[in-house]
């Protein structure tokens, strides 16, 4: 299967913008065996603001356009240099990606993207992907990494899309104030209804939040590409989804 993931700030940092040793350690473990079991992968990781705002030792994510992209610029590369090493202690080679919304936009390179993921893949080199924050504005961002992850699944053709969060998945309401809040085992298609269940809070250092989420589920499912939230603080979830174990909230592709 060519698979992408998607890891959320929230799930590879503390709330500090520290990096999150024992997580990043278990995922890129279970990440590797996923690939030495043969499957394509394709990661799609925040965090780069997030360990920017953490090396930096800034009280929280700034609100201002250029300590947010010099917060980045610091970041991914903490970002790249963790997944490289411990991507490499399993004998895996990882390769940077960094674009904007604006570059889906041209279709020279978009083309591009495509032909580079493919060839990455062929070498068996996995892509990581980011938002190239440090030059982003408003106007040409793709704005979340949840829609750069769908976006990425469609272009890649990727047979299944995991987002890993910092939720179990989509609940009938608001499971941090509901107590009888149910997780939805599979979404058929996105109603009016879903998004009012996703509410509108994302964290403290990353951008999205469930809303995000299901923007990304509606341009996967369009592209006939299965989704699957489901909760980044246990990364063992990777192989129960993979064994077919009901994890998250499945969002169907349409077929
Ligand atoms: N691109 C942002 C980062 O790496 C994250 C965006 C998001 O959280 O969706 O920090």
């Amino acid at each position: 299967m060519r698979i992408v993931v998607k890891l959320g700030t929230s799930t590879l940092t503390h709330e500090s913008g520290r990096i999150n040793i024992r997580r990043i350690e278990a995922l890129c473990k279970i990440l590797s065996d996923i690939k030495n079991a043969g499957h394509e992968l394709v990661l799609v990781s925040s965090g780069a603001i997030g360990l920017g705002v953490g090396k930096l030792n800034l009280k929280e994510k700034p609100e201002d356009m250029p300590t947010k992209q010099a917060a980045a610029a610091i970041g991914q590369c903490e970002l790249m240099y963790l997944y490289d090493k411990k991507f490499l202690e399993y004998n895996h080679i990882v390769a940077q990606i960094l674009l904007t919304g604006a570059d889906f936009e041209n279709e020279t390179s978009s083309s591009n993207i495509k032909n580079t993921i493919n060839r990455l893949l062929e070498l068996n080199v996995m892509p990581v992907i980011n938002e190239n924050d440090s030059i982003v504005t408003d106007e040409i961002s793709v704005g979340d990494n949840d829609t750069l992850a769908a976006i990425v699944a469609k272009q890649a053709d990727a047979d299944l899309l995991i987002v890993l969060s910092d939720i179990d998945g989509l609940y009938t309401a608001n499971p941090r104030e509901d107590p009888d809040a149910d997780i939805i085992d599979v979404v058929f298609s996105i109603t009016p209804e879903i998004y009012e269940l996703a509410g509108t809070k994302g964290t403290k250092l990353g951008t999205g939040g469930m809303v995000t989420k299901i923007k990304a589920a509606e341009i996967a499912m369009e592209a006939g590409i299965d989704m699957i939230i489901a909760n980044g603080k246990h990364p063992e979830n990777l192989y129960r989804i993979l064994d077919g174990e009901k994890v998250g909230t499945k969002f169907r592709g349409k077929k």
